[in-house]
């Protein structure tokens, strides 16, 4: 096996949307999903193009209500290219053209997806095509495929078709077909005489314009006749020319793509076609493409392990810096949690950096800081969201897009019961938490004084102001109550009729960690803007913020010790799977509310995000007795009653199982590795690849400099500015 390539023998149409996921090639400005060049979605291909931070917000009417929803747009795809020998038929999926072998290989060191395949039409023609690939990590605006045909058995006129197509819509996930998937509105499609086939195209709402123009030619075939094809939203150069047999034809198309959000341009039309006209050749684009990942890889790589342990850390590796590359910042985005891969999850940004964060933050600081800016530029929007409830301070969306508002769509879609249910995932303020963390470990790598001064500093007093305003004071403790902690199995108690639990102690802890920090850093003071009131009710809440126990161990919220204890037999024989157990109560017109049971690490991300040392004085300076002893006993309750319906959790216990229960870590650590390349969770991956996890997984195999600099974000506290 080799550690540098990704390679998939055979035709499988169950697997191809994996596949298609697990190969796509992308520079962080666009990304293209690993589709076959002659395929369009047809319910097993589904060439998604997306573009970063390029959102649009529609209407849908569904279970009798119009629900609005934000969606990353799937853009036109710039991948057509097929070929037929004159008179025959178009060599495309479902059609008269057999596949006799398919092969396809993924080169991680250079980003290049190569596809070899060997076809056989109807009148018993014989074809071998390869395919190479990519998506320029030098120039983020250019992708190029190099396309070979060489006629086995056959001679006579062979037509190339590579078409640039807008007809596409959101169709990725199937959970969301009943929602409104039309984002583009075709303004223009042609094919000029200068063989530039040209696409214009907008987004409904928020008017992004989008152009595409490629350049395809037959390099060593002067003679090619072309002709150009225009539809509505699809244009196309057929280039027509003489083959033979054992004569390999080779063609390329240059694709250029430019939208109304780029700096530095014109028109994006126009930005476009100059772009298509200028680039160079494929072989040359690619070695510039190869250059820039090589020095990519200086800084990324994480070696560790056996061949296909390395194989999968470099995959992961891979996929991360196609969606946060170097060039994310020059660009106003987030880290979507499920990359630019499909359209799972809308292409939403969560808390899902604070699992990137440790990776990330050493090897790519500026890639962090850019991370970092896309929540400080939403910081407006996070304070009007505090304002609407009357707080003070800063709250960010526990999903966020465009504009930083919250993006939680209001009903999600049970796929078991086909039910739509009420979404209260919003009340997850612990993502503001998250932004504070990860604005903390950038700080600590990079020791930037003028960050912490600044809008870094900003930040953190912004939240840490929010979950000032939160807490409320019962007695000689403070409370936070209507939230949500990480475990998305609890939105409530069953027996009250306002969503939102009370007192996580995730939520809980990490406010105290946040107030000490910032009492800590005079510069976050200063940046913020705190007043020396604000310092005291902070001060106060370090060490008086509440956290509830039960049976000697934490208890995940208050009330949590009083739930009823799932009968897990019944439902492991009852259902096997049971990950999405959530959907499986529901169903059973039940719900996990009623239970201590969780879909993901919920206190054991105390554990994880803070070590056991840290942990253990925010407990005791909270004013609880905590030691080994009750540490692992917490680690071994949660172990028991969690279902990892999230691939975070596999990662978060496979690294505190590590620490407190090494004998128990090994299962979560090839669990956590396989989570995409698996597809663990049976048909997710497919949807779009999981960030979160694949950082983490890096994460666990990463340095121990990696881990002493950023794993724990308290230790070292003192030694701070
Ligand atoms: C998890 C969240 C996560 C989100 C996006 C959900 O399934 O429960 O913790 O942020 O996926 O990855």
């Amino acid at each position: 096996m080799d550690p540098w390539v990704l390679a998939y023998d055979g035709f499988d149409p169950a697997a191809e949307g994996l596949r298609e996921a697990l190969t796509t090639l992308g520079n962080r400005y666009v990304a293209t999903r690993g589709a076959a060049a002659e395929a369009e979605a047809d319910g097993v291909h589904y060439p998604g193009t997306y573009l970063a931070g390029c959102y649009d917000r529609l209407e849908s009417h569904v279970a009798g209500r119009t629900v609005t929803n934000e969606d990353i747009v799937n853009v036109p795809n710039w991948l057509p290219l097929t070929f037929r020998p004159v008179g025959g038929e178009w060599f495309a999926p479902g059609g008269d053209v057999r596949i006799l072998s398919c092969r396809r290989r993924l080169d991680l060191r250079r980003g290049v997806l190569t596809r070899l395949v060997r076809v056989r039409d109807g009148d018993g023609r014989t074809t071998a095509v390869e395919e190479r690939r990519l998506v320029s990590m030098d120039d983020p605006h250019l992708a190029a495929l190099s396309v070979t045909v060489t006629p086995e058995d056959w001679d006579g006129l062979l037509e190339i078709r590579a078409a640039l197509d807008g007809r596409v819509v959101n169709a990725g996930v199937a959970r969301y077909r009943e929602l409104n998937g039309r984002h583009l509105v075709p303004l223009a499609a042609h094919s000029s005489a200068d063989g530039i086939v040209e696409l214009l195209a907008r987004t409904a709402t928020s008017r992004v314009e989008i152009a595409l123009a490629a350049r395809t030619t037959a390099p060593g075939h002067p003679g090619a006749r072309r002709a150009a094809l225009t539809r509505r939203a699809w244009a196309a150069d057929v280039l027509t020319l003489h083959a033979h047999a054992g004569e390999a034809v080779r063609v390329e198309k240059i694709v250029a793509v430019h939208t109304s959000r780029d700096r530095a341009i014109g028109a994006p039309a126009e930005a476009a076609r100059a772009a298509a006209l200028r680039a160079p050749g494929f072989e040359e684009l690619l070695e510039r493409h190869a250059g820039a990942w090589e020095r990519l890889w200086a800084r990324a790589r994480v070696e560790s392990g056996d061949a296909e342990v390395r194989q999968t850390l470099n995959l992961y590796a891979f996929h991360l810096l196609q969606t946060a590359s170097p060039h994310v910042a020059d660009l106003d985005v987030g880290l979507p949690a499920r990359g630019l891969h499909g359209e799972a999850y809308r292409g939403h940004v969560f808390w899902d950096e604070l699992f990137v964060f440790p990776y990330l933050a050493p090897r790519f600081p500026g890639v962090a800081e850019a991370l970092l800016k896309y929540r400080w530029r939403r910081l407006p929007a996070a304070r009007r969201a505090a304002a609407r409830e009357g707080r003070a301070g800063a709250m960010f969306p526990w999903q966020s897009g465009g504009d930083g508002r919250e993006e939680t769509p209001d009903l999600h879609h049970n796929p078991r019961s086909g039910r739509w249910l009420p979404d209260n995932s919003h009340l997850q303020r612990h993502v503001g938490l998250a932004v504070a963390v990860n604005a903390w470990r950038h700080h600590r790598v990079t020791r930037d004084a003028a960050f912490l001064a600044g809008f870094g500093g900003e930040l953190m007093a912004e939240v840490a102001r929010l979950f000032a305003a939160l807490a409320v004071r019962e007695g000689d403790r403070y409370a936070i109550r209507g939230v949500m902690g990480p475990d998305e199995y609890h939105d409530g108690y069953p027996d009250r009729a306002e969503p939102g639990i009370d007192n996580n102690a995730y939520t809980n802890v990490m406010t105290a960690w946040l107030m000490r920090r910032v009492l800590e850093t005079p510069a976050v003071a200063d940046a913020g803007g705190l007043t020396a009131a604000d310092l005291d009710r902070f001060a106060e809440l370090a060490h008086g913020l509440r956290v509830d126990f039960h049976d000697g161990v934490i208890s995940q919220f208050e009330g949590y010790g009083e739930l009823l204890e799932l009968d897990w037999d019944r439902y492991r024989r009852g259902y096997g799977d049971i990950r999405r157990l959530d959907r499986i109560l529901e169903a059973e017109g039940d719900t996990p509310n009623r239970y201590k049971a969780s879909k993901q690490a919920d206190v054991l991300m105390l554990f994880h995000v803070l070590g056991e040392e840290e942990l253990t004085r925010l407990l005791t300076g909270l004013g609880y007795a905590w030691d080994p002893a009750a540490a692992a006993r917490t680690v071994d309750y949660y172990l028991a009653r969690t279902c990892h319906g999230s691939t975070l959790s596999a990662v978060v216990h496979a690294g505190v199982l590590a620490r407190v229960r090494p004998g128990a870590s090994e299962p979560f650590l090839v669990e956590a590795l396989n989570s995409d390349v698996r597809d663990v969770q049976g048909g997710t991956t497919a949807e779009g690849v999981h960030l979160g996890a694949m950082a983490g997984v890096l994460s666990l195999f990463g340095g121990s400099a990696e881990r002493r600099a950023n794993a724990h974000p308290g230790a070292g506290a003192g030694a701070e500015p």
